[in-house]
């Protein structure tokens, strides 16, 4: 498989048009297609099954909720100057949430001109800070210090993602969207070719311990509304900056299938997330 994936590297580096494709992880991403298997709306429906304890990822398909059902692989239509105001409206600037709007999103093969742009839009959480041998989470866990210090995700260049975004809505930008950045296994089993075509979102999510979970237990509900409603617009903003409603990924239904997968996110709430989505459509139309 190894031999053949870099074989495949090497014929399309040279633009040759008989790669061998290869396909990765349960939803079968194609490296000719560059792409899971189906439509984007197929694509989605796979990629956000829900993420149960242990990694274990719903085997059903995810019903796809109507504002992101409507929005996924379509051209985005939105007006520009009301997104604008959107984006003032959070205090922030479009730098501090991922990159221009004017700006492309990263292309794959490392952001080669001639392989397309992202197309995945990736939904982690931080599994951390981890609380140990407490009996309850924090209180105030979406507001909490404790819980949402940004300090320790950053790096000048080495972020582990594109965005982290905590409960309280901050965000920290390790890298702007344009920058191809890989932060599942696919992605690195895959090689070079992937990198760039997925964009990751790290939501911060405190995790305390359990006999067995070796991962931790998570809070419930996962996330906070302030969380949904940024993740919304970080998600509308990559999707204009790529001209296309991106498919929406969770992390552990994207490595399904590959050895050493992870847990994240637990306790997403796909409702939440599409309620969140809706309002902000329907403010910036
Ligand atoms: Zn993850």
């Amino acid at each position: 498989m190894r031999y053949l994936l870099t074989l495949g590297i090497l014929i399309v580096a040279g633009a040759a048009s008989q790669t061998s494709a290869a396909t990765f992880g349960k939803c079968k991403f194609n490296t000719e297609a560059m792409a899971f298997a189906g439509t984007p709306g197929e694509q989605a429906s796979c990629l956000l099954r829900k993420v149960k304890i242990l990694g274990n990822v719903d085997a059903t398909p995810a019903q796809l909720p109507s504002n992101l059902a409507g929005f996924i692989g379509k051209p985005v239509e939105i007006s520009r100057p009301k997104l604008q105001q959107a984006i003032s409206a959070t205090g922030l600037t479009e730098a501090a949430l991922g990159g221009s709007l004017d700006a492309p999103v990263s292309r794959g093969n490392s952001n080669n001109p001639h392989a397309p742009e992202a197309r995945y839009f990736v939904i982690h959480d931080t599994s951390s800070p981890n609380f140990g041998n407490v009996a309850q989470f924090p209180a105030d866990i979406d507001t909490s210090n404790q819980v949402n210090r940004l300090d320790g995700f950053k790096s000048a260049s080495n972020a582990k993602a594109h965005i982290f975004l905590n409960r309280r809505g901050e965000i920290y930008v390790g890298h702007d969207f344009g920058v191809p950045w890989r932060a599942t296994k696919l992605e690195l089993q895959i090689g070079t070719l992937a990198r760039g075509m997925f964009l990751h979102i790290e939501n911060v999510q405190p995790r305390r311990k359990h006999p067995s979970q070796p991962d931790g237990n998570a809070p419930m509900p996962g996330f906070s509304p302030a969380q949904y409603d940024r993740l919304a617009l970080l998600y509308l903003m990559a999707s204009v900056r790529a001209h296309t409603g991106l498919v929406p990924a969770f992390h552990a239904a994207i490595d399904q299938g590959l050895s050493d997968g992870h847990d994240d996110p637990q306790n997403f709430s796909l409702e939440d997330f599409d309620a969140a989505f809706g309002r902000l459509l329907a403010s910036v139309k």
